[in-house]
């Protein structure tokens, strides 16, 4: 079972800290050890707390782990070996658009005039980077099919919870009393938090058969109490709403706007549009479509778009051209009726800055091109597994599908979670699982456009083979006992979210 084309799962050691865990900095730490040292010179030394006024000075010194650079670089690069990541290999994480990131976006977000630029630069000296953001909102209103956007938004949640508090400005000036958001049972669980933070009543709409709203069952719970419906298209399910325009309309009649989750935005660029669909309010998560790398609570950025109407009250203040003196200038404005800031400054900057490095290097043909690839690789392999995993709803998928470890478990007590631990002996992150919460022992895959021919076809004789592992005794001891390859084998992960390790004693053998 020897994979020849992604790594991963490797262990690194070291003599020092052996093969089987590695410490935490702090373990690591032996009292009066520096990871620098100055030559001394004629300049006297003065304390710290000379310099810094006497309300600011602690009372006891921070706890700080005390390790040479040679410790702190060796301690990290071990732990980097250790992870799994993008670019080490294929991480087919539905939902997630877990896709290879171009280092040229990281190379244009690095440069020193993008990079280096203080938050508190006068607009004036700043009229590049203005520029760049007034660029990358109108590419995102040409995407989404919007008006105006914000730029503010620190991922797609805050995004979410952004463009409700637009939905709410609007209401309120239209002096429309609303307390229901509606949802659909499929939808990420970001959705029902946003609408409990923002103040409404999430109300759920069961999916049909085909996985699709139920537009029938919509129709029954819509009334004047409703302020709007979110929702993902593709959906979380990979299944394109084909019923958008009719639910859209139901929406529109009661007075409630749409809100588009654009998670799934890898699947349609340069094909279709949110707000031809009839979309109000849209936000992008542009770490999934647009070059950031992502996971791990790294920065992301979750602009929010909207149609005119609604523009006036998007967050402020916003980067826009105007003309000023006989000539044409980017300045900082503040919307009309502006809900305020959601970020400070500049939001989540480079990641402004990838995303419209990307776009620019691929243009709309290379964008539209990308979710072509992303949906015919996820047909692809879900056509491949079709025989060893049950897939619940066998239409043509968007760029994701939801596979089902029902039948294995049935049969011989195989769950997703088994399998989803044993692709990770083979070298693959695993795909999520349980999620979509509508269909049980659910493996949710998303491969993206960036994983080869090759690369696929290796991930799809894997999973087969694991489902056929699936069948005998033996076979089925081994998935229970995946991972085994991995620097960390299964983890009790009940008790590990019940009862976090958060603090290390202080070593007393170092
Ligand atoms: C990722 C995701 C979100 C949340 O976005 P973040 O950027 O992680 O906050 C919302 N909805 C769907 C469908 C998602 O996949």
């Amino acid at each position: 079972m020897e994979n020849k084309i992604v790594g991963g799962g490797v262990a690194s050691s070291s003599p020092l800290v052996g093969k089987s865990s590695e410490p935490t900095i702090f373990e690591l730490s032996v009292a009066g050890r520096t990871a620098y040292s100055l030559r001394s010179t004629e300049v006297p030394k003065r304390d710290l707390s000379e310099s810094v006024p006497q309300d600011f000075v602690r009372d006891t010194p921070i706890d700080l782990p005390e390790v040479s650079e040679r410790d702190l670089v060796a301690h990290f690069t071990r732990l980097s070996s250790r992870q799994y990541s993008v670019d080490l290999g294929a991480y087919p994480l539905g939902s997630c658009t877990m896709k290879y990131n171009p280092k040229f976006a990281d190379a244009v977000a690095n440069m020193a005039g993008i990079a280096d630029v203080h938050p508190l630069t006068p607009a004036r000296q700043v009229q590049g980077w203005l520029e760049l953001m007034v660029l990358l909102e109108r590419y995102i209103c040409e995407i989404t099919g919007m008006s105006e956007a914000t730029l503010q938004p620190a991922a797609g949640a805050a995004g979410e919870l952004t463009g409700l508090l637009i939905m709410g400005a609007h209401h309120r000036a239209c002096g429309n009393k609303r307390s229901k958001v509606i949802i659909p049972d499929s939808s990420h669980g970001t959705n029902p938090a946003s609408v409990t933070l923002s103040g409404y009543e999430a109300v759920t709409v069961p999916s049909n058969d085909r996985g699709l709203v139920d537009l029938e069952h919509l129709k029954k719970v819509l009334d004047d109490e409703v302020a709007g419906m979110m929702l993902t298209n593709p959906n979380t399910l990979g299944l394109f709403e084909e019923e958008i325009y009719e639910i859209a309309q139901a929406v529109h009649e009661v007075g409630g706007l749409m809100y588009y989750d654009g998670a799934n935005l890898n699947a349609i660029m340069g094909i279709s549009r949110p707000g031809d669909m009839g979309f109000d309010i849209v936000h992008s998560n542009l770490h999934k479509t647009f070059a950031t790398p992502h996971g791990g609570g790294g920065p992301g950025a979750g602009p929010v778009a909207v149609t005119a109407a609604l523009a006036p009250y998007l967050p402020g203040p916003k980067p826009a051209l105007v003309s000023a003196d006989g000539a044409n200038v980017y300045r900082w404005t503040i919307p009309e009726r502006s809900i305020g800031k959601v970020h400070g400054f500049f939001g989540n900057a480079v990641v402004l800055a990838r995303a419209l490095a990307y776009m620019l290097y691929n243009g709309s043909d290379g964008l539209k091109k990308v979710s072509q690839h992303a949906v015919l690789n996820a047909n692809w392999l879900r056509h491949k597994i079709s025989e060893s995993f049950e897939i619940p709803y066998p239409q043509l998928c968007m760029h994701e599908f939801v596979a089902s470890a029902h039948g294995l478990r049935r049969e011989g007590g195989v769950r997703a979670l088994d399998i989803a631990k044993a692709l990770l002996d083979e070298g693959f992150h695993s795909p999520t699982v349980y999620f979509p919460l509508v269909v049980e022992e659910a493996l949710m895959m998303e491969p993206t456009e960036t994983e080869s021919y090759q690369t696929l076809a290796v991930l799809a004789e894997r999973l087969n083979e694991l489902a056929g592992f699936a069948k005998t005794s033996e076979g089925q001891a081994k998935l229970h006992a995946a991972p085994i390859n991995t620097p960390t084998r299964r983890l009790d992960e009940a008790l590990a979210a019940r009862k976090p390790r958060l603090n290390f004693d202080q070593p007393s053998n170092h």
